[in-house]
């Protein structure tokens, strides 16, 4: 007999910070027919994704466009294609992404200096700022939105001022596009990297990103295109060229752009996915979508704490997509998600690092971040807190949730 049978996954309720349930409509765009890459019904909808990810990371810069790998690949397509051997990076870090970028930005050969704060905590600007001006560094990179800590950083005063002391601003915007804002132009933001499975609800596998022509510069000066398919004017003598060939930003946008050099393969039916991913974005509206996540969040926090649970953070910096509860004394963290999981389908996250069993986090991201699986997810903890023995408000969770839906004019913000 065949061993294996056809795929068939158990239906679930994702509430992590990422992946996340896939809006249905990305799901069937990704069952379009393939197309070869260079058919003009392709490279149309390669033009199309690029117009409407530049609404979505609200900027007028010429690139914007998916990096094949996920978000790493796009953080790192950036940071490897900007920073040349001994550039001085400066990152401040504030949970388990702030790590990554010093990783990557280490292994392309940065000279790094960081600041750190406590998980749970963000920077004060004016400190990153002074730090920029002690330092003097060629590029900043920071994370918006830590879904480690369920933080986030503002930047709005930290684009403009790279900008004024000629520094490259660049930011892990991965768990926050498409949830919340992201203003490219607005903060003055040099290069931005977006996520697809978290706040777009499209599956992972490709990392959405824009930058200005600042970022543009610095890589066409290290601009070395693959011998077999370069022209003449493209052999030229590069001091320093990428490193990386996969991630060479230089000839990812001469394969985006109008000359579509032969670089990689495009990976359609992902792009499909991020297509129809960005497309129910802009129809829902950034300012209705942004809104809708500020609003489950309220139902989930409310219902949080009536149940008797703590917040990890309650605080004006909190990541609106990522809940952070404190996991109560006594209680076993994994021994809850795994009833969760096996009784009712549903996913929540653990952490790591320092807050590893200490914290559960809760995602409200894009298709799942919807009324029926934030009071479905309510009533489970709930129950499965009981059965483990926890002091809860019986009953109180779901009615504060559902006060925030069926009472909204108590809400006070
Ligand atoms: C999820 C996440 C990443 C990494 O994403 P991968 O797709 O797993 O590579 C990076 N930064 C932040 C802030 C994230 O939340």
């Amino acid at each position: 007999m065949f061993a294996f049978n056809e795929i068939n996954t158990p239906l679930r309720t994702i509430m992590t910070p990422g992946p996340v349930e896939v809006d249905p409509r990305v799901l069937r765009a990704m069952s379009t027919p393939v197309l070869g890459q260079f058919d003009p019904a392709f490279t149309q909808i390669m033009n199309e994704t690029m117009e409407m990810l530049r609404q979505v990371f609200q900027t007028k810069n010429r690139w914007a466009f998916p990096i094949d790998g996920t978000s790493r690949a796009g953080i790192e397509a950036v940071l490897c294609s900007v920073i040349e051997q001994g550039d001085r990076v400066l990152i401040p870090i504030y949970g388990r992404f702030g790590h990554l970028l010093t990783e990557i930005a280490e292994r392309s050969g940065a000279d790094i200096h960081i600041m750190e704060c406590e998980w749970g905590d963000v920077f004060d600007q004016e400190e990153i700022i002074n730090e920029i001006k002690r330092v003097k560094p060629k590029v900043v990179a920071i994370v918006h939105g830590e879904t480690s800590t369920g933080c986030m950083q503002p930047l709005d005063k930290i684009g403009p001022a790279c900008r004024a002391l000629n520094v490259l601003c660049i930011v892990d915007a991965v768990a926050t596009i498409g949830g919340t804002e992201v203003k490219v132009d607005e903060w003055q933001l040099d290069a931005v990297i977006g996520g697809t499975q978290k706040c777009l609800s499209v599956p992972s596998g490709m990392a959405p990103i824009s930058y200005n022509d600042r970022i543009e510069q610095v890589i066409n000066v290290r601009k070395k295109v693959e011998k077999g398919i370069a022209t003449e004017d493209d052999l030229l003598d590069v001091k320093q060229p990428i490193r990386s060939n996969y991630f060479d930003l230089s000839q990812l946008q001469d394969y985006w752009g109008p000359r579509r050099l032969n670089h990689h393969t495009e990976a359609t039916s992902m792009l499909y996915a991020l297509r129809e991913g960005t497309r129910i974005v802009l129809q829902e509206g950034l300012k209705e979508r942004f809104e809708r996540h500020l609003l489950h969040e309220k139902a989930l926090v409310e219902g949080i704490k009536a149940m008797g649970l703590k917040l990890f953070n309650d605080i004006p910096w909190k990541l609106p997509m990522v809940t952070c509860i404190n996991i109560p004394e006594g209680i076993d963290g994994e021994s809850v998600r795994m009833m969760l999981l096996r009784q009712f389908g549903i996913e929540i996250a653990s952490s790591f690092g320092p807050l590893q069993g200490k914290i559960w986090r809760i995602g409200t991201m894009g298709y799942s971040c919807r009324k029926e699986n934030i009071l479905f997810v309510l009533a489970a903890l709930e129950g499965v807190l009981i059965r483990h023995g926890a002091s809860v408000q019986v009953g109180q969770g779901l009615q504060a949730a559902l006060n925030v839906y069926e009472l909204p004019h108590l809400i006070v913000k």
